[in-house]
């Protein structure tokens, strides 16, 4: 697969900024807390689905001191509906008592200490800190590195690989490129039947075969 060039990375870069200007997670969340949790649950798991079980979750659970005493089986209840259930309802219920017992109650703000937190990867804690923050970091799930592939901007193997790629080609605003590429990945360049005449308004770059499949 052919690479984009340096004139068409910026090509790229603006277009996408521009298309999604001022983009955001279309996870709800009202605070840190409920942003830990909705982008720990929506691992494996739709922003929608998340949307719809975090109300009643939050509403229960306000905050880290109720949640870290929350009843493991209550939990597993409201998650029921989404993937890893049992391991998300034991995770956040972990999460709260470690932010409660070592940082006060507040959710820390800063990647060492976000991912001491139970269930909370790398990945997370980037989309965190990317959200709330609006920190020059990436993020790669299965859009973003869908369409960095289709792109030519990455060859890599891993999500990881990816993730250091696209930092050292982007370079700055980050946090805007990564939302743009989770929407574009969601919503145009989909992983079946990406809408590659009718809304595409990156097919001159697109290097993958993926597009002309759909022609
Ligand atoms: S042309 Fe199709 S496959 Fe290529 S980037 Fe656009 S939507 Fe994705």
């Amino acid at each position: 697969m052919k690479m984009a060039t340096k004139q068409e990375i910026l090509d790229i870069s603006r277009l996408l900024l521009q298309y999604y200007d001022n983009a955001v997670t279309e996870l709800n969340y009202r605070n840190a807390y409920e942003l830990v949790i909705a982008v720990s649950l929506s691992a494996q798991c739709t922003d929608k689905r998340v949307n719809l079980i975090t109300p009643k979750l939050f509403q229960k659970y306000p905050d880290v001191y109720s949640l870290a005493d929350a009843s493991q089986d209550d939990i597993k209840e409201i998650l029921k509906s989404c993937s890893f259930f049992n391991n998300k309802a034991k995770n956040i219920i972990k999460m709260a008592q470690r932010v409660v017992e070592v940082f006060n109650g507040e959710i820390p703000l800063n990647e060492k200490d976000l991912i001491s937190l139970a269930g909370v990867g790398q990945k997370t804690a980037h989309v965190v800190l990317i959200e709330y923050m609006g920190a020059n970091l990436m993020a790669v799930d299965t859009h973003v590195f869908r369409v960095a592939h289709r792109l030519g901007l990455s060859k890599d193997k891993t999500a990881i690989q990816t993730e250091a790629t696209l930092v050292k080609k982007l370079q700055h605003n980050l946090h805007a490129f990564h939302q743009a590429m989770v929407l574009f990945g969601r919503y145009i360049c989909t992983a079946k039947n990406p809408k590659c005449d009718s809304e595409c308004f990156l097919q001159p770059y697109c290097k993958s075969s993926d597009s002309f499949k759909a022609r």
